[in-house]
């Protein structure tokens, strides 16, 4: 297959040409009516460095790798035609206004042969929606970004996608835990692909600010584009959407609550449109299985985002994007349909996840008891939940010894409770667990927070091994590859036990 440069790409601006923008172009962070986004200029950047690359996106680009270090906005390609996005958003449960990509800037839409996908660069420089801040993003925030987007690309789950990271040689000034220490942190860009950025909080603003008009033409734009097979002409039409938003964002989040995923972040401007995981900020992994547990220091007292949460979280985000949809419709008590419909698929979803997970098979009502018995004894001592779930995909007996490795002591593993739930679960899958499905959603290798905090520690002395080895180990997150086990099959060393960036992350990125 030839591959293509930047300018050979197919490029288009639906979204441009057919919904309202801000007459201005670029200029200080302000309130802007009647628009959905702002044509920018990204800002050139001192020393561009191609540091990361994701051969599979630029596969589905057809883009040529030495096209890469010119990801970065320094240089404008004939097609692309920059803009901000303009949105809200509900933060912490309360209405926030004018958000919008503060630090984000879609270069433009490219057409491929998966269909339109947007490449967006996040750090490029101010926009009209960058508020108090500079529109950077540092060298920490962009790993995580990159290396955790693709890693769940690669365990199957709906997610925003990372092209590149490119370092600008520029230093970027940030109070990492808000105590009043701004130091120098290297800056860099991710160039990251979607269907498109829009979030539930693109349509919220409309509602709020009362302008039905541009969210008519937003919703028949979104509709028409992105989800071809509804109408917007009819109560009926947008319910039938919603529906399928809905149930998008049940799939993703049953997902993470496989893999033990918390977004930390889930504020209605990060929820995506098309279900998928997006703005990688403090997120994190669980090592032990705590459901209480939220990696974002922000919100540490309430722990609105904590990991059990987050599917009644997607159910008040979904509620805030139907009421901000409610002025279209001419009867929008049908909008309770949609709601309903969010927890029938999530109930489906993750049924059928811990179906999986144990190798059930069919998931039947009495297994409800089973997995809160197994839900509850994880958490009495600390226990790894990848390596636990991970280890119970290849038991031949039902004895805990097995799963040794997954407890962080093993002196304190109730031996005879464990074998009794050991072998209700035996008995259930007559001593014949469904391995496939086991292996399929039971990964190996997750990026653990201390292991991104790793590679960005090597990567701030301009070392890029580490990141690049997780990038390529979390291509196969499902694959034994025994070549990583002993030092990335591993429960969190007591180093990461409290260090920053490891069992605490702000947003301050
Ligand atoms: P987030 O919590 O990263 O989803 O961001 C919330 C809002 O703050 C969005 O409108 C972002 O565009 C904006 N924002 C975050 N960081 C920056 C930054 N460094 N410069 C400008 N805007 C930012
Ligand atoms: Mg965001």
């Amino acid at each position: 297959m030839a591959l293509r440069t930047l300018s050979s790409l197919k490029w288009s601006s639906n979204f441009l040409g057919e919904t309202p923008g801000d007459e201005v172009i670029g200029g200080n962070p302000r309130q802007v009516t009647g628009a959905c986004w702002s044509r920018v200029k990204p800002e050139p950047m001192p020393e561009p460095v191609l540091r990361l690359w994701s051969d599979e996106m630029a596969k589905e680009l057809e883009l040529d790798k030495e096209e890469a270090s010119l990801l970065c906005g320094n240089v404008m390609i004939d097609g692309m035609d920059p803009y901000a996005q303009r949105y809200g958003g509900h933060q912490f449960g309360n209405w926030a206004g004018q958000l919008g990509d503060g630090r984000a800037i879609t270069l433009g839409e490219v057409n491929t042969i998966h269909g339109i996908l947007e490449l967006q660069l996040k750090g490029s420089g101010k926009t009209p929606y960058s508020r108090f801040a500079d529109g950077r993003a540092v060298l920490r925030s962009s790993i995580r970004e990159f290396l955790c987007s693709e890693a769940m690309h690669h365990l199957g789950i709906p997610t925003t996608r990372a092209l590149s990271l490119v370092t600008t040689g520029e230093d970027v000034i940030r109070d990492m835990m808000y105590d009043g220490n701004p130091a120098p942190e290297p800056g860099a860009i991710v160039c990251r692909v979607a269907e498109s950025f829009l979030r539930f909080g693109s349509f919220e603003i409309h509602a709020m600010s009362g302008d039905i008009r541009t969210l008519r033409i937003l919703v028949d734009n979104t509709i028409r584009l992105h989800f071809p097979e509804y109408s917007s002409e009819s109560d009926l039409g947008i319910v039938e959407w919603l529906i399928d938003v809905a149930d998008r964002t049940a799939k993703t989040i049953a997902h993470w609550m496989r893999v033990g995923f918390v977004h930390g972040v889930m504020n209605t401007d990060n929820m995506s449109i098309h279900g998928l995981t997006i703005d990688y900020g403090p997120y994190g992994w669980l090592e032990d299985f705590d459901p209480g547990w939220t990696p974002n220091t922000t919100d540490a007292r309430t722990r609105r985002y904590r990991y059990e949460q987050q599917s009644m979280i997607g159910a008040w985000n979904l509620s805030r994007l139907m009421e901000a949809i409610s002025p279209l419709m001419t009867n929008p008590h049908y909008l309770n349909k949609v709601l309903e419909s969010y927890y029938d698929s999530y109930r489906k979803y993750i049924s059928m996840m811990w179906a999986e997970k144990l190798g059930l098979g069919k998931f039947v009502d009495s297994d409800g008891a089973l997995i809160s018995e197994l839900k509850s004894k994880l958490q009495k001592r600390e226990t790894d939940m990848t390596i636990f779930f991970r280890l119970l995909t290849y038991i031949d007996e039902p004895d805990i010894v097995q799963l040794g490795k997954a407890f962080y002591d093993d002196r304190d593993v109730q031996t005879d409770e464990w074998n009794a739930w050991l072998t209700r679960w035996w008995h259930r899958v007559d001593g014949m667990p469904n391995r496939e499905s086991m292996i399929k959603s039971n990964p190996k290798y997750v990026l653990r927070n201390w292991m991104a905090q790793m590679s960005i520690d090597a990567a701030e002395k301009g070392d890029y091994s580490v990141a690049v080895e997780l990038y390529e180990m979390l291509k196969n997150p499902y694959i034994e590859q025994t070549e990583y086990e002993d030092k990335w099959f591993s429960k969190r060393p007591e180093w990461a036990r409290h260090r920053v960036g490891c069992s605490m992350l702000s947003c301050s990125s």
